[in-house]
């Protein structure tokens, strides 16, 4: 596992994860969950921003509001068709630290946002099509 290393984003990912590794709650988590809050720390979900950068003809826009680059940021901070699930799983002023960097709670439930934002944008996708 090589990721850490890319990009300015990606070395403070590594500087959280090194401080915060002996009690590191994603320990607690399910398989599923780990590997959904690992793509999400490392900015390596597949998300329109990403999959642009390795194929440069995959659109980088958020498919739920069409003006916004799909980031992970956009995704998890951001996106305002996403309020409501936001509302419901996250803190009530969400930031990265606090709903991937957090108690077993709060990882399971943002792991829980990530799948349902996923379904979202999925069907999002298919209108489009
Ligand atoms: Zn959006």
């Amino acid at each position: 596992m090589n990721y850490w290393a890319i990009g300015q984003t990606g070395r403070v990912v590594y500087k959280y994860m090194n401080s915060l590794k002996p009690n590191d709650n994603i320990q607690t988590l399910s398989r599923k969950e780990q590997v959904t809050t690992l793509r999400l720390r490392t900015q390596h979900a597949p998300l329109n921003y990403h999959l642009n950068r390795i194929n440069p003809q995959h659109p980088p826009l958020c498919p739920l509001c069409k003006d916004q680059f799909e980031t992970t940021d956009h995704l998890l901070l951001h996106c305002f068709n996403l309020d409501d699930l936001r509302q419901n799983l996250l803190p009530p002023t969400p930031d990265i630290t606090n709903i991937l960097f957090s108690t077993t709670e709060q990882l399971k439930n943002t792991s829980k946002f990530y799948h349902m934002a996923h379904g979202r944008r999925a069907n999002a996708h298919r209108l489009l099509d």
